[in-house]
């Protein structure tokens, strides 16, 4: 036969996912750390990639890497999973706590990943827009999940692409006031020091999402945890996809995590560039930068595509957002190295001079 009949109706209203990389000497878009993993710790990679045998499965929970990120939190191997990057993980709550019948509550603008997997399971998705600042419509939200009918809430924070904190107070209004799932995605946790880690206990409906992509260069690697109470754990463990995370990638992951201290450098000269970033943007008349707890700045300028085609003409890649509902004008940069960031804002101040010229 020379024809397919359709696939699945729900996939009709969806596109994939597209980070929309171009090839670019600047890379500036996809959140990713500037540097790569530290020269010793690479050495150590390589010196346990050289007796692996890659012809057995990998141990299909992870359960050495699974133990050393519960010591490193203080908790148990059963508080804790990994997933082949934050995605998986992100697409397991949609088909452990969505599916039909089900609803989820998102406070876009926000990761789209999360609305995405919702529709793609059938989930019924409920959008409680943040404020024209960016921050939590919390009323609005506490009022929404009242109702009874939310069956799980993502909350990332820092917000991507927006790149504030949640308000702490907030986050534990709601864990008591429902007992929907809620996700706390922290991403971005090394760049903000701040987590819901220690609510755990006494909150059975959270959930923290981490990843190994930004603070530790692994975003080439796919390495993401969730850190849960244990009865959450199992329900994800029966929707994930039994070897997701190959062994390669767990050795990756083991060195890397045993070697964290080295990253810490890295992550401190990314945050001391944010501020740098955030000051240097916030003196163009023509950008609005919003102030940000992650290694990327969201920021508003008018004509954002053509500024963005600027930038990209001269190597630079930076993420726009201005055609996305609630980010007109708006563009995100990801903190790159020292130079990387010298060379953005020396282009962009460059491009806004020709514009005032025009
Ligand atoms: N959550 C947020 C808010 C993100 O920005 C990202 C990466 N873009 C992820 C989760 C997933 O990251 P990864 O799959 O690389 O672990």
């Amino acid at each position: 036969m020379n024809s397919v009949r359709p696939s699945c109706e729900r996939l009709d209203a969806l596109s994939p996912y597209d980070p929309k990389y171009l090839p670019a000497t600047c890379l500036l878009s996809a959140n990713e750390n500037p540097h790569d993993v530290p020269k010793e710790v690479r050495t150590e990679i390589n010196r346990r990639l050289k007796t692996m045998s890659f012809n057995r499965y990998p141990d299909p929970l992870a359960n050495g890497l699974r133990d050393k990120i519960a010591e490193a939190n203080g908790l148990e191997r059963e508080n804790v999973l990994v997933g082949n990057g934050g995605d998986e993980l992100l697409f397991n709550i949609a088909l452990a706590w969505g599916g039909p019948d089900r609803t989820f509550l998102n406070v876009p603008p926000t990761f789209s990943v999360y609305e995405q997997n919702a529709r793609l399971t059938g989930t019924r998705v409920v959008n409680v827009a943040r404020r024209e600042d960016y921050t939590i419509d919390e009323d609005a939200v506490l009022t929404r999940v009242a109702e009874g009918d939310i069956d799980y809430l993502i909350v990332a924070s820092p917000n991507n692409p927006t790149g504030k904190l949640a308000d702490e107070g907030f986050l534990l209004e709601l864990l008591d006031a429902t007992d929907a799932l809620v996700m706390v995605d922290e991403a971005y946790f090394e760049f903000s020091r701040m987590t819901m880690r220690p609510y755990l206990a006494q909150h059975r409906n959270l959930v923290i999402l981490r990843t190994f992509s930004k603070a530790f260069s692994l975003a080439g690697v796919r390495l993401g945890y969730i850190l849960g109470n244990a009865d959450v754990i199992t329900q994800f463990i029966k929707v994930r996809q039994p070897y997701s995370v190959d062994a390669v990638s767990q050795t990756i992951a083991e060195a890397v995590y045993e070697n964290r201290a080295s990253f810490e450098r890295g992550i401190v000269s990314i945050i001391e560039e944010r501020t740098r970033l955030v000051d240097e943007l916030s003196k163009l008349p023509e950008i609005k930068a919003y102030p940000s707890d992650a290694n990327y700045i969201l920021f508003r300028a008018e004509g954002a595509p053509s500024v963005w085609q600027g930038l990209y003409d001269r190597g630079i890649l930076v993420r726009d957002f201005s055609g996305a509902e609630h980010l007109t004008d708006c563009l995100r940069v990801t903190v790159g190295s020292p130079d990387e960031n010298d060379r953005f804002l020396m282009e962009l101040k460059q491009i806004l001079i020709e514009r005032r010229r025009a």
